[in-house]
């Protein structure tokens, strides 16, 4: 299975970071290797001073699809999840000065977490679940999923036509404002409305 991510899909993410709005979604990979085992603390890699947490709405792909129309993607899922899209922003910073792909700063061993999911059948409406991470007990990043520039069905009908769908794998759909440093001893716990969907431990 693979991890499809997203980049720069709210507006006042792509402000705090001074990037410019992009003219399709941006796309990255991470392997399943990077995915966070269950219950394991996140250790912050010896190769990054700054890696930074960036919460995100997870969708769960369950058929195998290519060219999937926007208008049949909700066929292509039916469960909605939470986790970060850990980011060694140090390293992203200095690949991307030289033009590099970011996988070192992305796609690193435990930078994927995936937490509890929901069955869509639970929810009223994808496009507008609201979610939250909270560090040591504060919200530090919130979100709603209508602040999404591409919402869930337009992003599988554009990843489909580069790639493969397939049953597991699972989409990263980009996070909203407030993206920030983690530290040795932070409790992160992120939530779609008020259900906790993760909990980790920085180590
Ligand atoms: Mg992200």
């Amino acid at each position: 299975m693979k991890l499809i991510c997203i980049g720069r899909n709210y507006t006042a993410h792509i402000e705090e970071l001074e990037h410019a709005t992009p003219e399709a979604p941006i796309l990255f990979l991470k392997p399943d290797t990077a995915i966070l085992l269950k219950k394991q603390p996140f250790f912050i890699p010896d190769f990054s001073e700054n890696v930074q947490h960036e919460v995100e709405v997870l969708v769960k792909i369950n058929r195998v699809g290519k060219y999937i129309d926007k208008k049949f993607a909700h066929k292509y899922y039916s469960e909605i999840g939470l986790g970060i899209d850990f980011t060694a922003r140090d390293v992203q910073e200095a690949l991307k000065a030289k033009g590099l792909p970011w996988e070192t700063a992305k796609a690193f061993d435990g930078a994927a977490v995936v937490g509890k999911w929901m069955p869509k059948s639970e929810i009223t409406d994808c496009n507008s679940l609201n979610f939250s991470l909270q560090k040591n007990g504060t919200v530090v990043q919130r979100g709603n999923t209508s602040q999404m520039i591409y919402k869930i069905d337009a992003l599988i009908e554009y990843i489909s036509k580069y790639f493969t769908l397939k049953i597991g794998d699972i989409i990263f759909t980009g996070t909203p404002a407030g993206v920030g440093r983690v530290e040795a001893n932070d409790k992160l716990k992120g939530f779609i409305e008020d259900k906790e969907l993760f909990s980790i431990t920085v180590k």
